[in-house]
């Protein structure tokens, strides 16, 4: 592996490759998940150009070493961990934006952006990519954990927004999937394979992404209501609704005890009700937004536990963006929370929505058992929830109690036809959840089609499945 590292220094440079133990503990370790190797990488090694990633991959490639790639390492099911140790590929300076088409509504870009940056840069063509995982994510770790986030139930995941990508496979191939235009029926659909691999087929090294526009004003609501499975009945039946939406998420009352103890102060102007809360967002044009909220209203206050429950829609641009910061900044409070040494354990899955409040209510009534800290948030309008449960992983008792329940989170899910992951992908934490989801001949034809691609096993081994 030191052999690869110092033959792939002399191809793209002394300077693209360190050994420095600092920098390889933080691309072996997450501080946002359990799920964590104790093995690290010998070297983290920084290309610049696809031509740089394909001389890596041909070394390592040669040598048998494996290759992990890595983005902004927000992932939190292991996803880049290096439980075979090998080089840790560092997207950070590919970090450009090669071509932008507003006439076309897309964008070409380098793995390592950020998509908050992106956004940025074309704010002013009235454009923008509508994924919001972390705020640190880029490209490349968004592509390969087929992220969502808040604005999925209005947009869709990433796999909706991905025209082409560029990948280095693992003896250092270079292919592009298709070209860009919006559609095609041209061959096998190569995009949807390497998005949510999370690097296992390749590296990504250029992807166009479709953007959509801004919509023309916005607006944002909260309502609480007396139990969680009330506030999660409320959120099915605001989407079957039919009102479009632009996102529709929940926290429960722990988060927002959290927000009035330890919000930043933007969270803090207001006081929050310590129930269980919906935070709604409104988009389209000023008379669809005006439209929509009235409409909500309204419906909520026929619906079960939401009447007389009054919705508090923001009354100007601040406000929303107060109103919003409460739940976009709900992960990082809560981690600000942890005693020393303890760790967080953020569980994700999915349900069809009309078993939605009957999964949250029985996932909280489940960790509420604990004894600990534990508390359900997320983002209802796609079925799609996170359980976070803070513990001391020192105490063997208490984490095995943690373990097991997300295990019967997972069953549960499965049991209502649901999924173990709806966005944070399987990484090494839910390979055996993975294939309790979707049975071993599936697994089988991953498998195939993975020793097609990469027949040394060399491109993020021990992630996915075994
Ligand atoms: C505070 C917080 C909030 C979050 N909220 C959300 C959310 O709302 N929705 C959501 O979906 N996720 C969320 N996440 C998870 C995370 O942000 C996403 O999984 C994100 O897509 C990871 O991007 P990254 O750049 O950090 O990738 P990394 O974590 O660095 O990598 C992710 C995976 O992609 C692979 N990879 C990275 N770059 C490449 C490449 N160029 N080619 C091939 N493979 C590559 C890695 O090997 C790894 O398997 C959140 C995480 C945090 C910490």
């Amino acid at each position: 592996m030191l052999r690869a590292a110092e033959q792939i220094a002399k191809v793209i440079g002394e300077d693209a490759v360190t050994y420095d133990t600092d920098v390889l503990e933080h691309h072996g370790h997450s501080d946002w998940s359990t799920s964590n190797s104790p093995e690290r990488a010998v070297a983290v090694v920084y290309p610049k150009s696809t031509e740089d990633v394909s001389a890596i991959a041909r070394i390592c490639h040669q040598r048998r070493v494996p290759m992990v790639p890595f983005g902004a390492g927000s992932s939190v099911e292991g996803n880049f961990s290096q439980p075979h140790s090998g080089i840790c590929i560092d997207f950070s300076f590919m970090d450009k934006i090669i071509a932008f088409h507003p006439d076309d509504m897309d964008v070409v870009v380098q793995p390592g952006v950020n998509w908050m940056d992106l956004n940025k840069h074309i704010a002013d063509s009235g454009l923008f990519a509508p994924m919001d995982p972390s705020p640190t994510a880029t490209v490349g770790g968004m592509v390969s954990t087929n992220c969502s986030g808040t604005n999925a139930f209005r947009y869709g995941t990433m796999k909706d927004w991905v025209l082409n990508l560029t990948v280095v496979l693992a003896d250092g191939t270079v292919i592009k999937t298709r070209r860009r235009p919006r559609k095609t029926s041209a061959g096998y659909n190569l995009t949807g394979l390497f998005v949510g691999a999370e690097g296992t087929l390749g590296m990504v090294t250029e992807a166009t992404l479709k953007l959509a526009p801004i919509p023309q004003d916005t607006s944002v609501a909260v309502v609480s209501f007396p139990t969680i499975h009330a506030a999660a009945a409320a959120a099915t039946t605001l989407i079957r609704s039919g009102i479009p939406l632009a996102a529709l998420e929940i926290m429960d009352e722990q988060q927002m005890a959290i927000l009035n103890k330890h919000g930043s102060p933007t969270v803090r102007k207001r006081h929050w009700a310590e129930q269980p809360t919906l935070f709604l967002k409104f988009s389209g044009t000023t008379a669809a937004v005006q439209s929509d909220a009235a409409r909500t209203a309204a419906l909520l206050a026929q619906t079960p536990g939401g009447g007389g429950h009054t919705i508090h829609v923001a009354s100007s641009r601040q406000e929303q963006a107060d109103l919003w910061a409460a739940r976009k900044e709900s992960l990082f409070t809560m981690t600000s929370t942890r005693p020393a040494g303890y760790e967080m354990w953020s569980t994700d899955v999915a349900v069809p929505i009309s078993r939605l409040a009957e999964m949250i209510a029985w996932s909280q009534a489940e960790c509420g058992q604990l004894g600990i800290f534990a508390s359900v948030i997320g983002h209802v309008g796609d079925g799609n929830f996170h359980v976070a449960m803070i513990y001391d992983p020192r105490d063997a008792v208490q984490k095995e109690a943690v373990a097991g329940c997300v295990h019967r989170m997972m069953g549960k899910a499965l049991e209502m036809e649901g999924t173990v992951s709806g966005e944070h992908a399987i990484g090494i934490g839910k390979k055996e959840c993975l294939r309790d989801e979707l049975g071993e001949e599936t697994i089988g034809v991953m498998r195939a089609l993975k020793h097609a691609v990469d027949p040394k096993g060399v491109m993020n081994p021990g992630k996915v499945f075994d």
